[in-house]
């Protein structure tokens, strides 16, 4: 049985049949109802979710010559030749190659004719965003006045790829990855026709590692259907698709609890030995953790996409930690993730990782420095003339051996105390306690400039801090301009010259709008950074300036990452985590 064999048997025929896009399918049949089909579509969304299934049913409906309740008959002679891609009125055109100007004039030429025999021609554009620029200003003199017998569907898996110009004319539909639920059942009803035994465990396991996709589903399952046969098991699944089984994970967590090294290092070996990849481990040992935050936090497996057998698992493994220790192992593991890469040792430093997690010391230990702060802090004020202020931000060069890299506030709450124990509290302690409360801002601190004219002083601080909020300046830009903000995003600080900052931009076009936008950039420069500066333009490979900046700057590429990954941003906005050098 081939993957072809599945997913085309079970392709969709009638929009009722498409799992998982309701909001696409149920608008869709609507504007069908009311006549008010648009010239053009565009169906944005991840691969293998329904798209040019839809955009095919669409061209079958409004085409049929019997339709029933506004879906396609699948039975007429115009439904048949559109679904065996036998139509002349309907044309599936890929964008990855045909992409320039050339077919895209020959497409405009064809546009011009009437259909043959169907009632709209339907032209299946998949990968728009394939196309060049010169197809997409040819094609946008066709969408500007449509012939009314024509109806355009552009599926796109990178809508941010297509110019706005096509977008705003298109009427625009956002596909969604499939719920892992959603999906089981479907493969379920497969299984069941086909007279195919499989678990749940297994189903879970395949609907998982499909992310969001059913063809990637069924293809998944085809391929262990025929590697196991009609029966399947568990354990074949696992070795079929090379998964990392998720014990291996509650392993390392014993490991932890019981700071264990020999048993980490000899499930090291066992990785090598089972010749799993070890970014795969790594990053199935972050879900894992990101589980059991999950479950300490909410206090319950809702949000935890495992079976149930696991789900109780969690909530059972939550009680034998608190949310701090879980965020500094994931810092150490998210760390271990990237780094591994380039590592020239990956075995040897898988160990480090997993003898720095067995070794961590529990986070009681800081509340019991913290708790010791609150009482001095305590006795030296009530002695009148300490300026916590200053004890807040000490000056650089402090100790900065701490060990743990991200704590929470939440946790971390000091408890009040009598004032005999103050004197317990050591240099060393007031150190690690200093490192804690850093700001990584606080270095930034800029007071604003008087004078334009006058000489930047410290221009290499100015510029970080301007990096530093660059997004901001972008969203603000957003509400006030998008064409803005678009060139914003795509540009970058690149350096302060004599005294302006020159903003490093991709092209002509990004230039021409943010030198059009100086006094509101210079204004959002004020209002966000509190520095006043004038701005200049140069062109640059933008995203290779960032890639060297990042490298350099751990502040930057923090900021990189809580914008990238919302659960990073979750951390640190709503559990309080940070960084500590
Ligand atoms: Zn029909």
């Amino acid at each position: 049985m081939s993957y072809l064999v599945t997913a085309r048997k079970w392709r969709p025929s009638r929009f009722s049949e498409v799992v998982g896009q309701e909001h696409v399918t149920a608008t869709l049949l609507n504007s069908l109802r009311l006549g008010r089909v648009a010239h053009a579509y565009i169906f944005a969304g991840p691969r293998g979710v329904g798209k040019t299934t839809v955009a095919r049913i669409l061209a079958k409906a409004i085409n049929c010559l019997n339709p029933q309740n506004y879906e396609p008959c699948n039975e007429c002679e115009m439904c048949v030749e559109i679904s065996n891609g036998r139509s002349i009125d309907v044309l599936e055109i890929d964008g990855a190659s045909n992409r320039g100007i050339d077919e895209v004039r020959d497409l405009r030429e064809s546009v011009r004719y009437t259909p043959t025999k169907a009632k709209y021609k339907v032209y299946i554009i998949d990968e728009v965003h394939m196309l060049t620029k010169e197809a997409f200003n040819a094609l946008l003199k066709t969408l500007e006045e449509p012939p009314p017998h024509i109806l355009f569907i552009f599926a796109t898996t990178e809508p941010h790829r297509v110019p706005s110009t096509i977008l705003s004319r298109c009427q625009r539909f956002d596909f969604r990855r499939i719920e892992i639920q959603k999906i089981i059942e479907r493969l379920k009803l497969i299984a069941q026709q086909d007279k195919i035994q499989i678990d749940d465990d297994s189903l879970f396991t395949i609907a998982k590692k499909a992310n969001g996709s059913l063809r990637d589903a069924m293809s998944i399952f085809d391929q262990i259907v025929s590697f196991c046969g009609e029966k399947i098991k568990f354990d074949d699944v696992i070795k079929a698709l090379n998964i990392i089984d998720q014990e291996i994970f509650f392993r390392v967590t014993d490991v932890v609890k019981e700071k264990n090294i020999k048993a980490g290092l000899e499930i090291v070996d066992e990785i090598v030995k089972l010749g799993y990849d070890f970014q795969d481990f790594l990053s199935g040992l972050s879900e894992h953790l990101r589980n059991l935050l999950v479950a300490i936090t909410t206090k319950s497996a809702e949000l935890i996409e495992a079976t149930e057998y696991y789900k109780t698992r969690y909530i059972n493994e939550a009680k034998n930690f608190n949310e701090s220790d879980i965020i500094r192992m994931l810092k150490i593991v998210n760390d271990a993730e990237i780094s591994i890469k380039w590592a020239p040792q990956p075995r040897l430093k898988l160990e480090m990782v997993i003898t720095q997690l067995a070794s961590l010391d529990s986070t009681i230990k800081i509340q019991e420095l913290l708790s010791k702060l609150e009482k001095i802090e305590k006795s030296l004020n009530s002695s009148g003339g300490v300026d916590t202020e200053n004890f807040n931000h000490p000056p650089k060069g402090g100790n900065e051996t701490e060990n743990s890299t991200i704590i929470t506030e939440k946790s971390t709450k000091p408890k009040p105390s009598s004032k005999s124990e103050v004197s317990s509290l050591q240099h060393d302690d007031i150190e690690k306690i200093n490192a804690l409360f850093k700001d990584p801002l606080a270095k930034y601190e800029i007071k604003p400039h008087q004078d334009s004219e006058q000489k930047i002083d410290n221009p290499e601080k100015i510029l970080n801090l301007v990096r530093e909020r660059w997004d901001e300046i972008v969203n603000k830009a957003q509400n006030y301009n998008l064409n803005l903000s678009t060139a914003l995003r795509l540009s970058y600080p690149l350096e302060i010259k004599e005294n302006k900052l020159n903003i490093g931009t991709a092209n002509d076009l990004h230039l021409d709008w943010i030198k059009k936008n100086r006094p509101f950039l210079k204004a959002k420069l004020k209002e966000i950074c509190n520095i006043d500066i004038e701005i200049d333009t140069s062109i640059c490979d933008v995203e290779k300036l960032k890639e060297e900046i990042f490298q350099y700057s751990p502040d930057l590429k923090l900021k990189k990452l809580i914008n990238e990954s919302p659960f990073v941003k979750a951390l640190i906005e709503n559990l309080g985590a940070r960084p500590i050098d």
